[in-house]
């Protein structure tokens, strides 16, 4: 049979929609960094942020028991009731917060959360106000729901943390939500409970928006316990919580994540959902299950493994901060780092200029055989994040590499 050729289909046949984003930079600097091992280099990848642990087994056994009890039929669209209450269940005991099962709808990752929520509440022209640096999907998944980004700036002299003057500033007629997230991606900073009384406040007098409340790192905190933006009562009624099972149970690869907002907003989520996903893996849900009966304050598993993260960010941050002309800090959560490199532009080793943040990471790339991303793609030109979810051996040699390669540029 001939095969059929699309090269002459004509290439605008792709959506404006499409256009309008860009490819995710943390997806594309691991596509990248697999290509490069895939042809015998020896690529250190500090690129993604997904923990190099294993799913536990237990985990992993009630997964096995899914396909042996046959649960591989369409699940119902919002998730499995039994998978929902648990997620209320963890919700009242982790966060203290109340939702019902109803108010909560699961897809596949907090990614799906993120886009369905968007893709529910945003018109041509409406505005979602995020702190940069962001986690670099935030931005193409407003844009590609038809919604304007305002990002407002903030950098490492304070803290990467966002204050209500500039949140009360930002806030117009058109503002539809505020997307919040601590511990966050890419900076590692998390907000105390007086700074996030201090954005409730500011929040309290516009009902209107929806605050949009990340909390995927929320077990991933060196500060102390995760205080959820919803638990302040005068806005719990106008904020959704996303998150997942990803980070906190190295469960990236299963998809699980979820939503659990007001009942309007599930509805609507899953009316999206169920047109286009029809709801996530039956196997991942019955493995999801297992992880959220565990309570994380009483999991070895999880203390175990951000005790790792701890002494990997101390190795990372003494290690680096040790490489002239690099400015870095110590963040409180997650497992980013995002220092700013900016004193390296201009500089050359002869060849090759580093104009940006972008030409800084790929000349990592190319010569140290280390793949970072570069801070342009979480609106921040001036960083660069480097993930430490790797073996300590790892990040030692990543730096030693970084460090030989860039005394030659000047
Ligand atoms: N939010 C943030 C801040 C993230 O870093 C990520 C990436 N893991 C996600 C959401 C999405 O996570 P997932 O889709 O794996 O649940
Ligand atoms: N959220 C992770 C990261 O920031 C995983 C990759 C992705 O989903 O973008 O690296």
């Amino acid at each position: 049979m001939p095969i059929l050729k699309m090269d002459n289909v004509n290439k605008d046949i792709i959506s404006l929609r499409l256009k309008s984003i860009t490819e995710s930079a943390t997806l594309e600097m691991t596509r990248r960094s697999r290509e490069l091992k895939a042809r015998g280099m020896d690529i250190i990848n500090l690129s993604i942020g997904e923990p190099d642990f294993n799913t536990p087994d237990p985990v992993k056994e009630a997964a096995k028991k899914a396909i042996d009890n046959n649960i591989t039929h369409y699940p119902p669209v919002a998730g499995f009731r039994e998978l929902q209450e648990a997620i209320a269940e963890k919700l009242k005991r982790d966060n203290n917060l109340n939702f019902t099962p109803e108010q909560i709808v699961v897809s596949n990752g907090a990614k799906q959360s993120l886009a369905n929520i968007f893709l529910s509440i945003l018109n041509p022209g409406d505005e979602v106000i995020i702190a940069a640096p962001y986690w670099v999907s935030y931005a193409d998944i407003i844009k590609m729901a038809g919604g304007k980004v305002v990002a407002l700036s903030t950098g490492i002299e304070d803290n990467f943390k966002l204050n209500p003057e500039k949140l009360e500033a930002a806030i117009n007629g058109k503002t539809k939500a505020f997307l919040f997230n601590s511990p966050s991606n890419p900076t590692g900073m998390v907000y105390s409970v007086e700074e996030i009384a201090g954005l409730v406040n500011v929040l309290k007098n516009h009902p209107n928006i929806l605050v949009v409340s990340d909390e995927i790192y929320e077990h991933i905190n060196y500060s102390g316990k995760h205080v959820s933006i919803a638990s302040f009562s005068e806005v719990k009624e106008q904020t959704v919580v996303v998150n997942g099972v990803s980070k906190c149970y190295a469960m990236t690869g299963w998809r699980i994540g979820y939503m659990a907002g007001p009942l309007f907003l599930a509805k609507a989520c899953t009316k999206l959902q169920g047109q286009y996903t029809s709801g996530p893996g039956t196997i991942s849900q019955m493995a999801a299950l297992k992880a959220m009966k565990n309570p994380p304050q009483d999991s070895e598993y999880i203390r175990e493994m951000v005790s790792a993260f701890k002494n990997r960010r101390d190795l990372l941050v003494k290690n680096i901060g040790k490489i002239p002309g690099i400015k870095t800090y110590i963040p409180a959560g997650a497992f980013y780092l995002f220092p700013d490199v900016s004193s390296y532009f201009g500089k050359t080793d002869g060849e090759t200029v580093i104009n940006n943040a972008t030409d800084f990471s790929l000349y990592l790339l190319d010569k140290a055989h280390v793949a970072v991303v570069t801070g342009e793609a979480f609106g921040d030109p001036n960083c660069i994040r480097i993930s430490y979810a790797t073996s300590s051996s790892l990040l030692e040699e990543a730096v030693k590499r970084i460090k030989a390669t860039l005394k030659k540029l000047n």
